[in-house]
Order: C-alpha cells, then structure tokens, then sequence
C-alpha cells in the first residue's frame, strides 16, 4: 500500500531540488509543527460506551493560523493526516489566502452511525482538540464524510468550551451558524474554474471534450455539474459501489435523483455498468479523480488514455504514477491547484466572520474566480518557463512563499 506521507517526503524533496532549498529547510518542512493524537469516549445509542481514535496534525503557520478538514472514515491514519496536513500548507499558500497546513480525522464508519451518534462524536472529537484550535490558531472544515451539520456542532461545542459563540473557528458551518453562501459549491466549482482556465489554454472545445469522474460525493458531483452545464460531456461517474457509463453523456442529476430513490446508481436507464479499472482506461479527454487517495497508481498509469488528470480528491496519484503519466505525457493538474476552490471559499468565511459581514453568492464566486485564475496563471507560466511538471510548477510558486514567509 502507498504510503501518502512518503509521497509527500517525495514530493518535497523534489520541488526541494528545483528550487535549490537548504537542506535545514528541507529538513524542517519534512516535519509538521504538532501532531496530536486523541482518544475519547461516545456512548452509543444502544447505551454502550465506545472509544474512538481522532488526529489533528498540524504541518506549518509560517504564512497563517493551520487550516485544513476533518475527515471521519474507518480508514483514517497517520500517514495519510500527515500527508494532507502538508498539502494543505502548499494549498494555501499556491491560492495565496493567509492560512497554513493542518488536518484531522476519526476513525469512524459513519454508514454504521445514526445521526445522534455523529453528533455525540463530532461534539466529542471538538472537545478532545479544543485546546489547539480556534480561529487565530487552527481552523478545520469538512472533508471526506464530514458535513456543514457536522461543523455546526463543532463550532457550537466550541463555544460551550470557551463560554462565546465564535464562528471563525471552523469554516462550511450551515448559513444560518455563520456560513458562507455558496461553500457546497465551491470546491467543485473551483476545479471548473481550473478546467476552464485549461481549456482556454489548450484550446479545448467543451463539446468535443469528454470527462469521466470518480466519486461523486460533494467535489465529484458540482465539477461534474458544472463542467455539463458548460457543454463537456460526463460520460462516465463513479461512487463507492458502482461506474456508470453513458458515451452519449450523463444527466449528472438525473443520476443523483436515481440514486437517491433506488439506493444504488445500479440500473441508470441509458448507463452500462463498468468496473473501476475500466473507469480509469476509458478514452476520454479528462479523467477526474474526485474520492479518495492513491487509486492511480503504477498498477494502472500505464493504461490510462485520458490526455488531463484534474485532482479533485487529494493525493489521487502515486508518485510512481506520477512519473509514469508524466513520462506517457498525460498533463496532471495537481489537487493543491484543483481543489484549492474549497479552502478558498472558506477563508472567506473566516474573513466574514472575522469582520462580522454576509457575502452573496455571487461576490463569493467571483472572488474565488480571480483566486483561481491568478493561482492557475501562476502554475501554467512556472510550468512554461521552466519545462516541470504541472504538480512541480504549483509546488514552486506554493512551497517557495511559504519559505519566504519562514524568514
Ligand atoms: P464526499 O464524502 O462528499 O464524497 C466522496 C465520494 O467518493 C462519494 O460519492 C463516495 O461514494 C465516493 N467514493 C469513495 N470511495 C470510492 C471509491 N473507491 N471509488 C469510487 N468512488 C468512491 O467527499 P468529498 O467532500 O466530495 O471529497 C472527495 C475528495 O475531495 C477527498 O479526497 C477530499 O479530501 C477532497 N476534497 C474535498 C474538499 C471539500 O470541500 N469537500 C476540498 C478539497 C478536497
């Protein structure tokens, strides 16, 4: 199995070597600031008391308090907190918001919890880190399996704690908890805001450019979305259980609608069934990973057809895919750049909250348009001037800020 946090080391030493860092920089990139590891109880609905597992990782604050989501899933680990915690540090700094890098998680399977259960375990969770987060310190959000409900009882659990309603301590909490229009949206539509920004360079033709995306969660469904509503054509996406295919393309809703009354994507009138190692090796233009971590890996790099790989999940490749995509000239437009929409949006949460204003939907998209835009500019004309990678391009201009800010 790839170990994430070994694909990070990677990853640094690499752009490392590009930029000619020091190696006493390296050395204290390659560690995070903290590393809290947590164990709590939860009594159960059936009265029973459970312990459960928690992280919060916390990699670097030299260009802001840590920022970064809580993940709940049963295969949650050190590895993989670590791994994102860093990411997130490069994230932040390549959308050019004031934050660094955390991340957290629980051990959970959130299929097998009821809804109070979740709650009891998100309040509990909140009160095992409190001391090392809030809104000048480190602030989390959602990620895989965690929702704006679930940061809603963080946020006031938080406030139990430190006796004061404080929204900026935790970012995608419901609008009515002190939210920001458009959260849902935004991490989805900032990798169409990527896509676009591509085509426009590449001269792609939307109606004559085909996509298939894996994982149609909160990321997988908006950029599959708006990506159809723009005239690309999804002809293939993916959830936990099943691939659909439709070459004449997917109604994207239409899928979710099917899904939500019969259970299963199984059975979509006009979509065949394939297998998730069909997925990968479809002759479309763009593949979208947009799930979990290392599912392109040197098992299937070498059969991939897709000309671009837009990382909406973070970590989807290996690096030893990495190579071997890059070597087969398959551009990756790396998950700190095309997933950075979501991080982005939730600054300007935390700006709001910070300065007590409500933003529209629409000042929200715009603004995160003009960061994707310049973020995007910044990688594509590294990437030209200095023949790397894509991924090694947004790791220059993201790793070289936060060095600077490190002093
Ligand atoms: P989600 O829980 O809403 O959705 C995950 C989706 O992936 C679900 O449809 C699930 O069925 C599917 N899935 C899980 N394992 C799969 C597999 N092996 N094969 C196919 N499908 C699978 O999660 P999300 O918020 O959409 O996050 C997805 C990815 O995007 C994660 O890597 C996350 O770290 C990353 N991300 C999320 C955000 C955000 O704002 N939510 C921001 C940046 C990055």
């Amino acid at each position: 199995m790839n170990d994430p946090y070994v694909t990070s080391i990677t990853q640094l030493k690499r752009i490392a070597t590009i930029l000619k860092l020091p190696p006493e920089v390296v050395e204290r990139l390659s560690v995070h600031d903290k590393f809290l590891e947590v164990h709590f109880p939860v009594t159960m609905d059936n009265g029973t008391v459970r312990m459960f597992l928690g992280y919060r990782a916390q990699h670097s604050n030299a260009r802001g308090p840590y920022k970064g989501g809580i993940r709940f899933s049963p295969f949650v680990n050190p590895s993989e907190i670590r791994a994102l915690s860093m990411w997130m540090t490069w994230k932040c700094s390549i959308a050019d918001i004031p934050f660094g890098g955390g991340k957290g998680g629980v051990v959970v399977d959130t299929k097998q919890c009821s809804s109070w259960e979740l709650e009891r375990i998100s309040r509990a969770y909140i009160r095992a880190i409190h001391t090392i987060v809030g809104p000048d310190k480190d602030v989390p959000a959602p990620d895989m399996y965690t929702t704006p409900e679930m940061m809603g009882w963080m946020a006031d659990e938080y406030a139990k704690i430190v006796g004061k309603y404080t929204p900026a301590m935790i970012t995608a909490k419901p609008i009515e908890k002190g939210g920001i229009e458009g959260r849902t949206e935004a991490t989805g539509l900032g990798g169409f805001y990527v896509l676009q920004n591509l085509a426009e360079r590449e001269r792609l033709d939307p109606k004559q450019t085909t996509i298939a995306v894996q994982g149609i969660g909160n990321v997988g469904y908006y950029v599959a979305r708006y990506a159809r509503e723009a005239g690309y054509r999804v002809v293939a996406i993916a959830d936990s259980k099943h691939v659909i295919k439709n070459d004449q393309g997917i109604d994207i809703d239409a899928a979710i609608e099917f899904k939500k009354v019969h259970g299963s994507l199984e059975g979509m009138p006009g979509a065949a069934i394939i297998s998730n190692e069909e997925l990968f090796t479809l002759p479309v233009d763009i593949l979208v990973p947009a799930a979990t971590e290392n599912v392109i890996t040197s098992e299937n790099a070498e059969r991939i057809k897709a000309k671009y790989v837009l990382e909406m999940a973070n970590g989807p490749t290996t690096d030893e895919a990495d190579a071997i995509l890059e070597k087969k000239g398959i551009t990756v437009i790396p998950d700190v750049l095309a997933n950075s929409g979501g991080v982005t949006v939730s600054y300007f949460e935390w700006y709001q909250n910070m300065h007590d204003e409500h933003w529209t939907k629409e000042k929200t998209f715009s603004e995160l348009k003009k960061k994707i835009d310049t973020a995007f500019d910044a990688a594509y004309l590294y990437k030209k001037n200095n023949s790397v990678s894509f991924r090694m391009a947004a790791y220059a201009v993201g790793v070289s800020k936060v060095v600077k800010a490190m002093g």
